[in-house]
Order: structure tokens, then sequence, then C-alpha cells
């Protein structure tokens, strides 16, 4: 939150590389795995990504995946391409989630990008938001990696939706501080600006603005502490994360969009920096799974029935 509260960017990549790369290490990795890459990961010495997404199977990860892994021998071949993949053109280590021919399962694998003939990595051009994060399209040709770099306790999805449940509610806590970040900016500039010979903030119509976009902060300020202590107490399923991912995104979007009205028209501009939470919103509200899907993790735990599978 409080990363997030200045740059959404620099929230971003630490949530990739100590949520996704660092908790699928955590959350799949044998006891000798976390030893061996946890330390310098922590240290900042290797820096990692998380490869779930590919250019053609986003939201629907859960239901195949069609990057694939074989077992040959003692090493593994990789084929296939990820997405957005959050600090790959540029960092030590890739978490690549790939679907093992022989039984279909969801398996992952450490790939050291540098070290591993066959992989590549091109970075993603022309974002709108997060510009300081560096995604890349990732592409393996027969790329292959030891059985020592094989995720030894995962065993299928299950783990990949055991990463997402943490990082989907680090991302709340992301979006409750973007907006705190552009709520702070717009006070400062309504108190500032002068329209009519008075300060814009004295206006009843801005006030109002001011009013709701600390509403919505309060609200998610209140979802994700109650989050943390279901946490807390072993009690955090799929669906609070979700519901929180979900509202607080929604409510940053109104948040920010409102921050960006109180400066007229710097808000267009990057000068003014608001227009850089507005940006960066965007993704915060579909990454780590859209809107939508958050709402369908929720909706099949209240009534019973899943939409999506
Ligand atoms: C800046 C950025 C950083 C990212 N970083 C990473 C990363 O580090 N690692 C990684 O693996 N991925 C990353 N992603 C990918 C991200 O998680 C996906 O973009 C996201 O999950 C959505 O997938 P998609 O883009 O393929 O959209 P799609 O799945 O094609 O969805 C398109 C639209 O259809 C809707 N939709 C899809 N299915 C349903 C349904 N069943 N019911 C209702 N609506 C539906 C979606 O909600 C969405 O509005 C990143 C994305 C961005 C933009």
């Amino acid at each position: 939150m409080q990363l997030a509260r200045t740059d959404a960017s620099i929230a971003t990549f630490y949530g990739v590389h100590n949520g996704l790369a660092m908790g699928s290490i955590n959350e799949a990795g044998s006891e000798e795995q976390k030893q061996k890459w946890l330390p310098p990961m922590a240290r900042f010495e290797k820096i990692g990504c998380f490869g779930l997404t590919e250019p053609l199977v986003g939201s629907g990860a859960s239901h195949g995946l069609l990057t694939t892994a074989k077992r040959e021998g003692d090493s593994w071949v990789l084929n296939g391409q990820k997405k957005w993949i959050g600090n790959a053109p540029w960092c030590d280590i890739s978490i690549i989630w790939a679907r093992d021919v022989a039984d279909n399962q969801v398996k992952g694998f450490i790939v050291e990008n540098k070290k591993t003939p066959g992989f590549s990595v091109e970075k993603i051009q022309n974002k709108i938001a997060l510009k300081v994060v560096q995604n890349g399209l990732i592409t393996m040709k027969d790329c292959r990696v030891p059985e020592e770099n094989h995720l030894q306790a995962g065993k299928s999805f299950r783990e990949v939706a055991g990463v997402l449940r943490m990082t989907r509610y680090l991302v709340a806590w992301e979006a409750t501080g973007c907006q705190m970040g552009a709520y702070e900016l717009a006070l400062k500039y309504a108190q500032q600006r002068m329209q009519f010979g008075r300060p814009i903030g004295s206006f009843q119509l801005v006030q109002d603005l001011l009013a709701k976009m600390l509403a919505n902060i309060t609200a998610c300020q209140c979802m994700v502490a109650r989050t943390a202590q279901l946490h807390a107490e072993g009690k955090l399923g799929d669906h609070q994360p979700a519901l929180a991912k979900a509202f607080t995104t929604a409510k940053m979007r109104e948040t920010v969009a409102w921050a960006r009205e109180i400066f007229g028209g710097n808000g267009i501009s990057l000068d003014y920096d608001v227009a850089r939470y507005f940006a960066d919103s965007e993704a915060l509200y579909s990454y780590e799974g859209t809107y939508q899907m958050q709402n369908l993790i929720v909706g099949k735990a209240v009534t019973g029935f899943s939409a999506f599978l």
C-alpha cells in the first residue's frame, strides 16, 4: 500500500519478485529449492518473474495452458510462449508454469534466463501503464531445464492458485495505496488552484468529489485490514482475496478518475503526476485476474456453482 501510494510500478515490481516469483518457490518448491533460491532473492541478488499468462490463454489459465513440459531423462523440455511477464526482459530467473504432456497437470519450473538455450524474451513496447515495469513476451523453443529446477512440491494448478490467492490479496493493498496517492495530489491541487478568485477546493462540488474519494479509500482500507485479519487467523480462502481485489480495484478506478478530474486539463499531462495514477490503475484492475474473474470466484463460493469451469 505504501509503495503504490508513491508509485504503482515499484509496487508491481516488488509484487512480481516477492509475491509471485518467491511465492511460487515457497508454495511449490522443495526445502532444498527454498534454501537455494529464496535467501538470494530476499537480498535482491537474484530477481525473479512469474510466467503464467500466454498470448492465447489469460483468464482461462486454469482450464489449459498451451506451454508444454516433457520429461526427458534428467531434464524437462519446455515449449511455448508467455505474455505480459513483469521483470522478464532483465531478471535472473523465470518461474514458468507448463502443462506436463504425460499427465496434463500444470507444473512449475525455475528457468535461469541467461543460462538456458532456447529461452528468449522480447520487451513489450507501447504500454500505457506501469511504464517503469518491463513486461516481456517469453518464447521457449526446446528449452531444457534440469529436474533439480522442477518445483518438486507442485503437482497441479492448485499450487498456482495458492500463489495467486496471496498475490491478489496484495494487489488489493496496492489498489488502496494507489488511490491514496491520487487523493493526496488532488487535495493539494484543490487547495492551491485558483478559479473565480478562490481555491477550487472551496467549491462544494469539488469538496463532494474529495469526500467521495475519501469514502472509497476508507472502505478499501477497512476491507484489506479485515482480509489481513482473516489471513492471520489462517482463514483466507480463494474468495476473500478475490472479493478484495475486485472491490478495491473498482473503487480505485473511480477515485483516480475523480482525482484526475480535479486537475482539469492539467490532469491530462504527465507533468502533474495524477495522470500516472490514472493510467497505472488500469493495469492493476486487469492483472492477476480481471474484475470479472474475481467476481466469478466469489460467485462460485457463494452459490456453489462455477461459471467458468
Ligand atoms: C501490466 C500487466 C502486467 C502483467 N504481469 C503478468 C505477469 O507478471 N505474469 C503473468 O503470468 N501475467 C501477467 N499479466 C497478465 C494478466 O494477468 C492477464 O492480462 C489477465 O489475467 C487477463 O488475461 P488476458 O489479458 O488474456 O485477457 P482475457 O482472458 O482474454 O480477457 C479479456 C476480457 O474477457 C473477460 N473474460 C474472460 N473470460 C471471462 C468469463 N469466463 N466470464 C466473463 N468475462 C470473461 C475478461 O474479464 C476481460 O475483460 C500482466 C498483465 C498486464 C496488463
